[in-house]
């Protein structure tokens, strides 16, 4: 199959396992910051193909996993509501949040909607006049313009029953603080979707700032060695830079277009990150021009008191401090079946990726 099959080229991955050994002399800590790369990275083994002195560190790239616990208690709030319908993708609704889940909400008898895009629960919207629709936007610069484009058809289409809960956050913020508060990072592998969209130009700041090489990768496992490769390149060589190895995807300027809906759409705000705390300009909130659709200032509600999990520490994997094996809950009381954390909910979260490969 074109663009799998090369990508999973056995030759191909030995021969960059060898020009990787060769450059290899001393230990070399690599961030993959995509939720999507640690799923590939533990689906095919790939840690255990490297040089031991390569260290591969699970980053802040699932969105289900940075999200707090705090949003979720808040949909929990909005989907008590009599008048309220929840939209949200999959994974969410399995997110423990401090006393119920969105599926407890949901067995208890609360219209909760799983959705694969916005314009379905803008659909759900025009169907359900009566009902007050909130659609939970969660994610990234990858899905924060199919969210402006949900309220952009919204407005244009006057409905005034649709409503956005944002929890988008850009990624640049949370690279610049890892590195601020000194986890030991020698070149990121950087996200193939959300560069898509940002173009690579959005990591330039860290080779000029910290000396961190980036590389923005594909997700076969002969594009993610590739990319391990050019990074282990720039130790060697000591000369950091933005590098884009998925060319046939991601471009410096990125999607030009998605990133004007965006910036119609949004503004940055302060938000909260799971490991990380408050990072300044790091989330996206509705702006004023469609504060109408924004569920925060339409929809008040009482939200309760967050408590976290105990023994969870999600946080600390989250920032590459520490892997779901150390944790003690990992495949004991925490499993795929039973989360107790969202990084083992999360499809994308590295709990869920070791214990489904790994385990
Ligand atoms: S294994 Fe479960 S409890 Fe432990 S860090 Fe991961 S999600 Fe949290």
């Amino acid at each position: 199959m074109q663009y799998i099959d090369e990508y999973r080229n056995k030759e191909l991955a030995n021969r960059l396992i060898e020009k990787i050994s060769s450059l290899t002399s001393k230990e070399m800590f690599f961030m993959e910051v995509c939720g999507g790369h640690t799923w590939a990275i533990q689906k095919f083994g790939i840690p255990s193909l490297l040089p031991e002195k390569i260290k591969l560190l699970s980053g802040p790239g699932c969105p289900v996993c940075v999200t707090s616990k705090k949003f979720i208690d808040q949909a929990v709030a909005y989907s008590r509501l009599n008048d309220v319908i929840i939209t949200t993708y999959g994974d969410l609704i399995r997110v423990p949040g401090s006393t119920s889940s969105l599926n407890e909400e949901k067995s208890n008898g609360a219209d909760i909607r799983i959705v694969y895009s916005i314009l379905e629960a803008l659909q759900i919207a025009k169907d359900n006049p009566s009902k007050k629709i909130v659609f939970l936007g969660i994610g990234f610069e990858t899905t924060a313009p199919g969210s402006a484009a949900g309220i952009i058809n919204a407005a244009k289409e006057k409905v005034t029953n649709f409503f956005l809960f944002s929890s988008h956050k850009i990624m640049p913020p949370a690279l610049a603080a890892l590195i601020d508060e000194g986890v030991t990072i020698n070149g990121y592998i950087a996200p193939g979707h959300v560069s898509t969209i940002t173009g690579s130009h959005i990591y330039d700041d860290i080779p000029e700032k910290y000396g961190v090489g980036c590389v923005v990768s594909g997700f076969e496992p002969v594009d993610i060695l590739q990319s391990i490769y050019m990074l282990v390149k720039q130790v060697y060589d000591n000369k950091f830079k933005v590098e884009i190895q998925y060319k046939r995807v991601v471009k410096p300027e990125g999607n030009v277009k998605a990133q004007k809906i965006m910036n119609e759409v949004f503004s940055f705000r302060d938000d909260w990150w799971r490991g990380f705390g408050i990072l300044k300009n790091s989330g996206l909130g509705v702006n004023e021009r469609y504060h109408d659709f924004d569920a925060e200032r339409m929809i008040p509600v009482d939200v309760e008191e967050t408590i976290e999990e105990k023994g969870c520490i999600c946080g600390e994997i989250l920032k590459g401090l520490k892997t779901p094996g150390q944790c003690k809950l990992f495949a004991t009381v925490c499993t795929s079946a039973t989360p107790v954390g969202a990084c083992m909910v999360s499809h994308e979260g590295a709990c869920n990726a070791y214990y489904r490969f790994n385990k």
